[in-house]
């Protein structure tokens, strides 16, 4: 499918946590604005969660964790809250009250990604109503126990990892829900249908469009879907087709605007009633350190590989108008959006082909072997199960081989956006995904084993611990193991006839790589940066598309291929944003991976170049890694860096020195061209 390099595909339980951030401010800001619904926090022993009862699927009653235990009267969460009692409550009553949410979440988390599975693997009317209505029960609980939770702020002497799970819980709603039940019923179903808009979407060519044309000749599928118009935007080099396939994939999500200018809304109000300026500020608020350094951080990385993608732009652009001519491409300007192999334009490894620096030297043609070898898409998983065994990782439970969703069911509509859950959070570990013998699905498939063996690296601790050291971290896992896929590796298994060892050969790999992994570096930014000011409000309904193509020109250097307007809704035809998934970590992600690599490849003894290394069978960089995934999201982040890489900031400097080589040619090459945009 289009899922692309992996670095930006979906990990489902990301969207679930954010990562706890111990800092201060935020701790100081939740508490000031909890100061009224803090009264909730003592009522006594337990309580059903009356709204429960409002999802079309009725999930059983729930009980909500046990506060400060004040009275033996039983109050309905739903009553009016109890008045605040004298007694405080204790750092016991607090270790008490987050196991009660431990065990009330295990329930309840599972429950609503059961739904989402089944949703996602079998998109109907009634899938969908069962997943909005496992997201209203779950949203319901969270938002009244992180109400309760105000009852330990100040509270002396709890310990630390009880600390840590209270404000995990601030920030385990990524789109949080408003206390009021309609409200909060409506969000879900708006995500829900959201999401489902998406996984429908089709372009039907009309028959005398130029794709519409195409199809009569060899009667291929009437309407097309998104990895039918994804292949297209890779493999077709004919501009009008390329722009029909692009408008196409793009008139799917006017539909969406409406509701996401709602949702934004009513998520926005959700933020605020648990201490948030908007639901921007509640996702920033997720890195171990104040939302503005966080943001001024993001800025710093940026600005440190800026001129790595600047050059790469450059390049590219002049490869594209030799293709294309001036009239379509500019010498000077940014490049039409949707010439770069990709519905995003944000990896350009689909045109490789078009920028290939040394024509068929150290050809790396894997596709070619892989569908001459017939590898099925569980051969596929296996190559990249092989990987992690031979780190000293186990191999994957059985139930992953019964359960994942490995390719494209005929029968019905999926989701085929490629994403790894842990269902029954309890190493229930599967992939979903529609994969095709390439080298790019092999690539994605390790990055989505890299989240499997971090949900199953850290199974056992408490729930709220079960994510990664931050979001970027289980982005990045994956990626890092499939940095070492290195031309040897591949000839290992078979998949490569000769490793190159011309320089020659060395930049046609780096630049290959860098199509995936630089070009991404500003979109990573745009779709994130876009959400904040849209949640903010400093972007209103009345500028979404607008402010999309001000972002994706200044970040991207990329201008629409066509005329938009504010009946568009581009920001609506990629994944991420009708799924609700923060994006920023993609970049984190990007950066953090050539960190981890490199600390890998020390500790693997490696003293080569860095685009050299590979792990492969490497025990002691598999314990190092192992030792950080274990802690899951128990730690800061800084912390967890630190078992891994000896570092406790994120530096940009491994993926600046990995690319070395390339950037060397790059700067070469484009001497005589204006740069920029
Ligand atoms: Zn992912």
């Amino acid at each position: 499918m289009q899922a692309r390099k992996a670095g930006e595909t979906a990990c489902v339980r990301d969207q679930w946590h954010l990562v706890l951030s111990a800092y201060a401010i935020t701790t100081r800001t939740v508490k000031k604005r909890l100061g009224l619904l803090g009264l909730f926090a003592f009522g006594s022993g337990w309580a059903v969660v009356a709204s429960t009862a409002c999802g079309g699927a009725a999930p059983p009653p729930v009980r909500t964790p046990e506060p400060p235990r004040a009275s033996q009267a039983k109050v309905s969460a739903g009553a009016s809250p109890e008045p605040v009692r004298a007694a405080q409550p204790t750092a016991e009553d607090a270790r008490r009250f987050v196991e009660q949410v431990d065990r009330d979440l295990r329930r309840l988390w599972v429950q609503r990604d059961r739904a989402n599975w089944v949703n996602q693997t079998f998109i109907t009317d009634d899938t969908e109503a069962i997943a909005a209505s496992g997201e209203e029960a779950t949203a319901a609980y969270v938002t009244e126990a992180i109400a309760k939770a105000r009852a330990f702020d100040g509270v002396p002497g709890i310990a630390p990892d009880v600390a840590r799970q209270l404000l995990l819980l601030k920030l385990a709603q990524v789109v949080p829900a408003p206390s009021n039940a309609a409200e909060r019923r409506e969000l879900a179903e708006l995500q829900s249908a959201m999401t489902s808009l998406y996984g429908k979407g089709q372009y039907c060519p009309p028959a005398k469009s130029v794709l519409g044309a195409k199809r009569g000749s060899n009667a291929g599928p009437a309407c097309l879907k998104l990895d039918d118009l994804s292949r297209i935007l890779k493999t077709s080099r004919s501009y009008d087709e390329l722009l029909e396939a692009w408008r196409g994939w793009h008139a799917t999500a006017p539909v969406m605007k409406d509701k996401y200018a709602r949702y934004t809304e009513l998520g926005n109000k959700g933020a605020k009633e648990i201490g948030f300026e908007d639901m921007g500020a509640l996702w920033r608020s997720g890195y171990d350190m104040p939302p503005q350094a966080f943001e001024a951080d993001v800025e710093r990385l940026w600005s440190e590989v800026k001129p790595l993608y600047d050059d790469l732009h450059c390049f590219t652009r002049a490869k594209l108008r030799t293709k294309y001519g001036e009239d379509k491409v500019p010498k000077r300007g940014p490049i039409p959006a949707h010439l770069l192999g990709n519905m995003w334009a944000q990896q350009w490894d689909g045109v490789y082909d078009l920028v290939e620096p040394y024509p068929g030297q150290g050809s790396l043609d894997v596709d070619k072997k892989l569908r001459d070898r017939k590898v099925t898409p569980v051969g596929m998983v296996k190559l990249g199960e092989s990987f992690f065994t031979s780190l000293g990782f186990d191999a994957l439970p059985k139930t992953f081989w019964e359960r994942s969703m490995l390719s494209r069911p005929k029968d019905r509509d999926v989701v085929c956006h490629a994403s790894a859950w842990d269902v029954s959070w309890n190493d229930d570990l599967r992939i979903k995904m529609c994969i095709e013998p390439t080298e790019d699905e092999l690539i994605t498939i390790h990055h989505e084993l890299g989240h499997n063996y971090y949900f199953h690296s850290y199974y056992k601790l408490p729930i709220l611990f079960q994510a990664g050291a931050n979001d970027g971290f289980h982005e990045g896992i994956g990626d890092t193991l499939a940095l070492s896929v290195t031309p040897q590796y591949l000839k290992g298994l078979g998949l490569l006839d000769q490793v190159p060892t011309s320089d020659k050969g060395r930049i046609n790999v780096q630049m290959k790589m860098a199509l995936d992994k630089v070009a991404f570096l500003p979109f990573g930014l745009v779709i994130d940066k876009w959400r904040w000011d849209v949640f903010s409000g400093k972007t209103p309904k009345s500028r979404y598309n607008q402010a999309w193509w001000e972002l994706r020109t200044k970040f991207q250097g990329i201008a629409a291929p066509d005329a938009r307007s504010e009946a568009d809704f581009d920001p609506g035809a990629k994944f991420h944003v009708p799924a609700s998934t923060p994006y920023v970590r993609y970049f984190l992600a990007r950066i953090y991976q050539f960190q981890f690599h490199r600390a890998l490849c020390r500790a693997a003894g490696h003293t080569g170049s860095l685009d050299t290394c590979s792990i492969f069978g490497n025990k002691q960089a598999g314990a190092k890694l192992q030792a950080m995934l274990e802690l899951g999201q128990s730690k800061p982040w800084p912390e967890a860096l630190a078992t891994l890489a000896g570092e406790t900031r994120a530096d940009a400097s491994a993926m600046l020195e990995y690319f070395a080589p390339l950037r060397a040619y790059l700067r070469d090459q484009t001497k005589g061209e204006q740069c920029g945009w």
